[in-house]
């Protein structure tokens, strides 16, 4: 089987601003490896420029194309393109409608976005998305062509009772029932009390729960576990990065605060 893809994802949240699309594109794409995925996803409002400032603004995904974005493209065009990739921080569950506030996976494709980030802790703690909507979410983007990059973790008080596994498997039992088997979608580990706390998972502990998850895919198909990028996020910074993607079932990293510093994303980028 081919290798998965190992990636970083820069999750900017709600910070940054035109100025850090500006100066963080350009260095960015001058820093890109075809071995790693760099993939930014800056708040929805500057997906417009950073598509620009990537290069790919003409770039439309869709359904049935996400592996073959380069069919349509010339040699040269494809050539003079940024290889870094952007996608949006949520998405809604529905195709269009009275949504205020809310864009497609359609509008995403449409813009370049090869990714969308769903599930995210934030988003299921602050808008109260339960898993059934976050496969949903999923479900949506991979209609639309656009990969999604779901976020699955436990709590502090969910492992500290025991329930890590149970809670894991869950939130991926809901994802998997709407999957095909072979859909193109990336799935992040993300322990919520990691989050934002600079108290990231160490090594071991991040590894144990990688290889669950991949045991879980793999129930659902084992050839295809083999092939989905496993990416760890919470509080990876420049110094613990290495270490955490040095383990066999952690692909690279979902990062969030460390994301917003170009240095310090370079520097775990290159630890992927
Ligand atoms: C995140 O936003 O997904 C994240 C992991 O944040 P941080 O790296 O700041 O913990």
């Amino acid at each position: 089987a081919a290798p998965r893809a190992r990636m970083v994802v820069a999750n900017w949240k709600m910070f940054g601003n035109l100025a850090l699309c500006r100066e963080s594109l350009p260095r960015l794409s001058a820093a890109v490896m075809d071995s790693v995925e760099l993939v930014v996803c800056p708040p929805a409002p500057y997906l417009g420029e950073v598509g620009r400032l990537a290069g790919r603004s003409g770039v439309h995904y869709g359904a049935g194309e996400v592996a073959s974005e380069s069919v349509h493209l010339e040699a040269e065009e494809l050539e003079s393109r940024s290889r870094v990739h952007y996608g949006a921080q949520d998405v809604a569950e529905v195709t269009h409608g009275a949504r205020t506030g809310e864009w497609s996976a359609d509008m995403l494709a449409e813009l370049g976005c090869r990714y969308a980030i769903v599930g995210h802790s934030e988003r299921r703690d602050r808008h109260r998305e339960c898993n059934q909507t976050v496969a949903v979410k999923a479900a949506m983007c991979i209609a639309a062509g656009v990969i999604p990059i779901v976020c699955v973790g436990e709590t502090m008080s969910d492992r500290e009772s025991g329930q890590t596994e149970a809670v894991l498997a869950e939130q991926l039992t809901a994802i998997l029932q709407l999957m095909k088997k072979n859909a193109m979608f990336v799935l992040a580990y993300e322990p919520v009390w990691a989050i934002g706390t600079g108290l990231a998972a160490t090594p071991e502990m991040a590894q144990d729960v990688h290889a669950f998850l991949r045991q879980q895919l793999a129930t659902f198909s084992p050839v295809w576990a083999e092939s989905v990028t496993i990416l760890y996020g919470g509080s990876v910074k420049a110094d613990n990065a290495a270490s955490l993607f040095a383990m066999p079932d952690i692909d690279g990293g979902l990062v969030g605060g460390a994301s917003l510093n170009v240095d310090d994303l370079l520097t775990i980028y290159r630890a992927a």
